[in-house]
């Protein structure tokens, strides 16, 4: 165990409070490691041994290998860069009581709403600048505790504790500052832009939590920080992908957005994206792409329940993921998740293989439980898929909770994975 990747993990997440961010330094770390970027609009020459990646949108990315023989197919992992969060409106301003400012957001994805109360936020995003006659996206990042969404006190609202219902139009509206502050917010966003007020076209702006992620528990064995979910699997899935070594596959990284509210966007798992990329893979280096495809190998990696310690019963009698017990395998009779016996099988084998343990889970046969990357991506990129994920608690709560020794686990796991071998027989498949 390297007690580094937790703290690699944190400051990743840290520094990634949207999935523009998270984009950004995933493709700033495969820069360093030297990939090259390729753009959508330009013609593609990929070379045997070539690195590279693409973007879209800025929020999500695909990040491949050519092997240097003929390749067989691609063996692909894929999770998500987006966290339930909430999203500021353009005209951001309200002023309230004569005596306040407050924010006019919406929610972005289902959060636990209460998680988000009493506790210190900021504001991250894209602005979309002009700059000498053009129109350029710009990052940005207010990095200070700048707001706060307060909870009404128990003495005014004495049922807060019997099941209360949030309002996201009246409750969750975060508290930027006094009335003279009404006019201060677009001059902040402005300022933190280093540019003219009047030159910001347009925003894509979201609230992030400030508290930081910490390790702890009896023995250390709890990491809890934001955006766990999916940051976490992004963090272990590209790790995994920089140390394998290179196979008869060729390894690729899909890192999409707006998991949260669907994939339905051109930059969602259930967009053309990943079949624009692969197709276009397979073209240059003169493969068919169906070929390939029956060649092809899928892991769908998003964060899992565990057992709640408060409440066992919401879990499946037999299948209770534990934190810090490896890879959760995911399971769903209606095909939430994609997991099926070949699937699987080929998956736990390889782990196993790889001295990584595995759990399953699902839901219990009363809760219909969440859905996730896979079963979307493979309507478009029809290959055997598995859904899996790492055990986590409160998930989609502003501050979650994993297993500390988790997130090595499933970096070995991914390593396994993309320098393995995918064998298609008669009768089944293999990951060697
Ligand atoms: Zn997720």
């Amino acid at each position: 165990m390297d007690p580094n990747w937790n703290e690699q993990l944190l400051s990743f997440i840290s520094a990634s409070p949207t999935a523009f961010h998270a984009c950004r330094n995933l493709a700033q770390r495969l820069e360093r490691e030297g990939y090259t970027e390729l753009k959508e609009q330009d013609a593609w020459t990929l070379s045997p041994g070539g690195r590279y990646f693409v973007r879209r949108n800025g929020s999500a990315l695909i990040a491949f290998r050519i092997p240097k023989g003929e390749f067989k197919g691609f063996l692909m992992m894929a999770a998500h860069a987006d966290s339930p969060s909430f999203k500021i409106k353009e005209h951001a301003a309200v002023p309230t009581s004569g005596m306040y400012t407050r924010l006019n957001v919406e929610k972005y994805g289902g959060m636990l709403c209460a998680s988000w109360m009493d506790r210190p936020l900021s504001v991250a995003g894209r602005a979309a600048v002009r700059e000498n006659g053009r129109i350029v996206m710009r990052l940005l990042n207010v990095d200070r505790d700048l707001l706060l969404i307060p909870h009404v006190a128990i003495h005014m609202d004495r049922s807060v504790n019997d099941g209360k219902k949030f309002d996201p139009n009246t409750d969750m509206l975060p508290l930027f500052g006094d009335a003279e502050a009404a006019e201060s917010f677009d001059t902040l966003i402005a300022e933190t832009l280093g540019v003219n007020r009047e030159d910001v076209l347009a925003t894509d702006l979201f609230l992030y939590p400030r508290t930081p992620g910490t390790v702890w528990g009896a023995k250390g064995e709890y990491l809890s920080s934001p955006r766990l979910d999916d940051l976490q699997c992004v963090f272990a899935c590209t790790e995994g992908f920089l140390r394998s070594e290179a196979g008869e596959s060729a390894p690729v990284l899909c890192v999409f957005d707006n998991e949260e509210v669907g994939s339905g966007t051109k930059q969602g798992a259930g967009s053309s994206f990943l079949e624009d990329v692969l197709a276009r893979t397979a073209e240059s280096c003169g493969r068919d792409l169906r070929r390939c495809l029956a060649g092809s190998f899928l892991v769908s990696a998003d964060n899992a329940h565990a057992l709640h310690p408060n409440h066992p019963e919401y879990a499946d009698r037999n299948d209770r993921p534990e934190m810090n017990k490896g890879i959760v395998i995911k399971y769903n009779a209606n095909q939430r998740y994609t997991t099926d016996a070949v699937s699987a099988a080929a998956f736990a084998e390889l782990c196993r293989r790889a001295e990584v343990p595995t759990q399953r889970f699902t839901n219990r046969a009363d809760l219909p439980g969440g859905s996730t990357l896979g079963n979307i991506s493979t309507a478009h990129v029809s290959v055997d898929s598995v859904d899996i994920g790492l055990a986590q608690l409160a998930m989609h709560s502003a501050y979650e909770t994993a297993g500390a020794k988790d997130t090595e686990y499933l970096i070995r796991a991914a390593e396994a994975f993309f320098g393995s071998r995918f064998v298609r027989e008669e009768d089944g498949v293999s990951l060697l």
